[in-house]
């Protein structure tokens, strides 16, 4: 496994592994691994390809009053569990360089962005564009992928791929939880144990709820019930409990493909998921 900073040296890497025919697979992270990201890294394992991961907490997907200080890094243990996996590359792009590089031409705006996480944290997917698209210049991925977790996020780098005209085919990979059903995020390194129960909660009231949405159009009073439960088992704001089909339009028929989307605030952490109805 080669850990590698400088964006020419990795460049110059790959171009002697696609010389002899090699594909490249990405899995961009933000680091402080978990189980969702390794199951990521093993969808991406394949005979002819070799697999970067490249870990950089993105400053521009943060607004001044989140985060971004306190995120979690366990660089250590991560780049440990990435060669366990024998992955091939860890791309930590130097913060300085990865800022300077520069983006030809303009970026998209997308519908979908504006929805869900896109209203409360409009600086979020703009940045995720911006970094996505520089590791995809810098890398040109043949594959890239995405966890089913950050449903949303998944959605909008598909779309901008599609609308650029890449050739990187977008891969979604299905949720990792604990044996409770919270799903995996480096965010649950801030939730003491109290707190961690009241998330583990969610998953068990959502999935209680799930039938009646599945047979129900009308979903009001549904998601209403539900909001009360998890207000009552200690959840202090809901940023949002919507219903959409998996295009993030509205559902018009029963049988639409959709999914229930999740966020909340338990303290100060925020915490997203989503679930198919
Ligand atoms: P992050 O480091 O949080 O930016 O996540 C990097 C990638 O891992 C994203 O594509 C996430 O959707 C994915 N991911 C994060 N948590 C999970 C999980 N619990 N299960 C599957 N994928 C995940």
């Amino acid at each position: 496994m080669r850990v590698i900073k400088q964006i020419s040296k990795l460049q110059l890497n790959l171009l002697n592994q696609k010389k002899i025919g090699k594909k490249v697979h990405l899995i961009p992270t933000m680091g402080a691994l978990h189980d969702g990201h390794i199951s990521l890294v093993k969808s991406a394992k394949a005979k002819k390809a070799i697999r970067i991961v490249s870990i950089f907490v993105n400053p521009d997907q943060f607004s001044p009053n989140e985060d971004l200080n306190k995120y979690p890094s366990t660089i250590k243990h991560d780049l440990k569990l990435l060669k366990k996996e024998r992955v091939d590359i860890v791309f930590l792009p130097n913060k300085d360089e990865i800022k300077k590089y520069k983006i030809k031409y303009k970026i998209p705006n997308l519908s979908i962005e504006n929805k869900l996480c896109g209203k409360t944290r409009p600086h979020f997917f703009p940045g995720v564009k911006k970094i996505v698209t520089k590791l995809f210049d810098i890398i040109e991925p043949d594959k890239s992928f995405f966890g089913e977790k950050d449903y949303q996020q998944y959605l909008v780098i598909k779309e901008l791929c599609k609308k650029m005209k890449r050739k990187t085919v977008i891969v979604k990979c299905r949720t990792i939880r604990d044996q409770k059903g919270l799903a995996l995020s480096s965010r649950n390194n801030y939730l003491n144990e109290k707190e961690k129960k009241m998330a583990q909660k969610i998953n068990q009231l959502v999935k209680q709820f799930l039938p009646f949405f599945r047979k129900n159009l009308k979903v009001g009073t549904g998601t209403q019930m539900l909001k009360k439960d998890l207000y009552k088992h200690g959840i202090d704001s809901i940023d949002y409990l919507k219903i959409f089909t998996e295009q993030l339009t509205t559902r018009k028929k029963l049988n639409d493909k959709c999914r229930l989307f999740i966020a909340v605030k338990i303290g100060s952490t925020r915490l997203i998921d989503n679930y198919k109805i």
